[in-house]
């Protein structure tokens, strides 16, 4: 079949095959100042691990066709599609709260921009490809733990409605990569309208790089900010835009109890989604101060700093914006968006999962009240606020499942005596209010445990025996008694995170005594 042009979307209501993908530069037709041309390093005998039917359907494929072998090459970085200039971005940034100098696309390579079913236009990174000029002392390569994490985060997160930069696969293969243990290298596909960072900004910004600085932000607008380029301080409404969407981002992720845990400026997207899935982790037992990032040690990333850090970052992309917008009090003004935008989403979000239509002048203190029973008592985030939805609004008949989930049963029985008042207040019906809490209560999420238990049976059991046997047989193949059945199985329960599936009901369950002890670093 003929290839179609790169700028028309190649398919007609069907699903069309990989082959027919062409891929778009429009980033790297940015320059060698932005995107410098990048070959990935090819990976002997790549394997598929699990793929997202999800992802595909965003580029118009069924997800059947990327355990093709040729696709199985292009998503191993071995072969290149049609059209395509792989680039790494040049990008700087803030990590735990310090100037980091240049940083870059380490081991991302921008593939290109593909046409959409939507309309729009998607761009495709593999991450792990190998070395790119920014890899700094880095192998350019990712590991088969994290870049299952990685997978399944993603698709778990778009599924609760949270934006978020999606993954169409990992591939894994028996190349050896050296991190605190010996591991495996793999590939995600990851797809995403852009991938620029805060970071981006910060670097055009720090080099005095002003004119690039600009043509970054004329190019953001242009493509995925237009409605914003008649008004009359376009630079400031992108600000302003960008300060929202990562307010409200944020609120979402303490609503689900996810926690980021690397919250630097080069992680934080400019479109708002949830970018850079590393030591992540979602709250099991309810702690404000919870720290994922076993490498976090002073806690600066804690669930409960989430939004002030969020708002940090948002001071440093506002400062390497002063140039394009003429005054620091421009600057100023934008980021004062950002305590009510984060206010009214975290407010909105929480109402709904508490079930209530109207929002009150004290439900403030009803949830701090709430936040304070849980914290005390480490109440499992997840599985309260599920149950919850079984309280009855004029008797304690349907209290038993939440109730039952704390240790001293007096400090729930007082809060949710306030709970079913509040609920009379506004003449709750509690059928409906059920079903309202039901649809955004997740029952699945992405618990560490579950994370842990497919990454172990994807990495087998010969994996084990090879870490006995040392680095020197490193090298020989592991293929057999990796099990990736697990990956694609709990891939499928958090595409519904909301519905009941009785098949699945372990996956819902409180963590396992095992998962105390685990712990997840920045490394990956
Ligand atoms: P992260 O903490 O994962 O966001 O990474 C911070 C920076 O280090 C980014 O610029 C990454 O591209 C880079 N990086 C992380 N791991 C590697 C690696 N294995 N090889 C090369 N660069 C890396
Ligand atoms: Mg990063």
């Amino acid at each position: 079949m003929a290839r179609m042009n790169a700028r028309q979307a190649p398919w007609s209501g069907n699903t069309l095959s990989w082959k027919q993908l062409e891929a778009g530069n429009d980033f790297a037709s940015l320059g060698s100042r932005f995107a410098v041309p990048t070959a990935s390093e090819p990976l002997a005998a790549p394997y598929l691990v699990a793929s997202s039917p999800a992802a595909a359907s965003l580029l118009g494929l069924d997800h059947g066709q990327l355990s093709d072998p040729d696709a199985l090459a292009i998503l191993a970085g071995n072969e290149r599609f049609a059209g395509s200039q792989p680039v790494a971005s040049v990008y700087s940034g803030h990590q735990f709260g310090v100037w980091a100098g240049q940083l870059g696309d380490g081991r991302a390579l921008l593939l290109g921009d593909f046409a959409s079913p939507d309309g729009g236009r998607l761009e495709l990174q593999l991450k792990g490809a190998g070395l790119t000029p920014f890899s700094r002392m880095g192998d350019g390569r990712a590991v088969l733990r994290s870049s299952i994490r990685e997978f399944l985060c993603s698709e778990a997160m778009a599924a609760l409605g949270i934006p978020t930069t999606r993954a169409l696969a990992v591939v894994g293969a028996d190349l050896p990569v050296f991190r605190e243990t010996v591991e495996t290298a793999a590939v995600v596909s990851r797809l995403a309208p852009s991938f620029l960072r805060f970071g981006h900004f910060e670097h055009f910004y720090r080099t005095g790089q002003h004119q690039e600085l600009r043509r970054l932000a004329d190019y953001l607008i242009a493509r995925f900010l237009p409605h914003l380029r008649d008004e009359p301080q376009p630079y400031q409404a992108m600000l302003v835009e960008v300060v929202c969407r990562t307010a409200r981002l944020v609120a979402h992720w303490q609503s689900v109890g996810f926690c980021h845990g690397v919250m630097n400026t080069d992680n934080m997207s400019m479109l708002g989604l949830t970018i850079d899935y590393g030591p992540f982790g979602f709250l099991d037992g309810f702690d404000a101060h919870h720290i994922c990032n076993h490498s976090d040690s002073g806690g600066r990333y804690s669930y409960a700093n989430q939004p002030a850090v969020a708002e940090w970052n948002c001071y440093c992309l506002a400062q390497s914006l002063v140039p394009l917008l003429g005054s620091v009090d421009e600057a100023k003004d934008a980021l004062q968006q950002f305590r009510p935008a984060f206010e009214d989403a975290f407010r909105a979000r929480f109402q709904a999962k508490l079930g209530l239509r109207e929002q009150r002048d004290a439900d403030d203190e009803l949830l701090d009240g709430l936040f304070g029973v849980l914290h005390q008592g480490r109440v499992d985030f997840t599985l309260f606020f599920r149950r919850l939805a079984e309280v009855r609004s004029n008797d304690s008949s349907g209290d038993s499942p939440a109730r039952d989930l704390f240790a001293d049963r007096e400090s729930f029985d007082a809060w949710v005596q306030r709970y079913r008042a509040r609920l009379m207040a506004e003449a709750s019906e509690d059928a409906s209010r059920r079903a309202a809490m039901n649809a955004v209560n997740p029952k699945y999420v992405l618990r560490n445990h579950l994370a842990e238990q497919a990454i172990r049976l994807a990495r087998g059991s010969d994996e084990r025996h090879r870490l006995q046997l040392g680095v020197a047989q490193a090298t020989e193949s592991l293929a057999s008694g990796q099990d990736f059945g697990e990956v694609t199985r709990l891939l499928r329960v958090l595409s519904k995170p909301f519905d009941e599936q009785p098949e699945f009901e372990q996956y819902a369950q409180l963590p396992p005594d095992w998962a105390s002890t685990l712990s997840v670093s920045c490394s990956s």
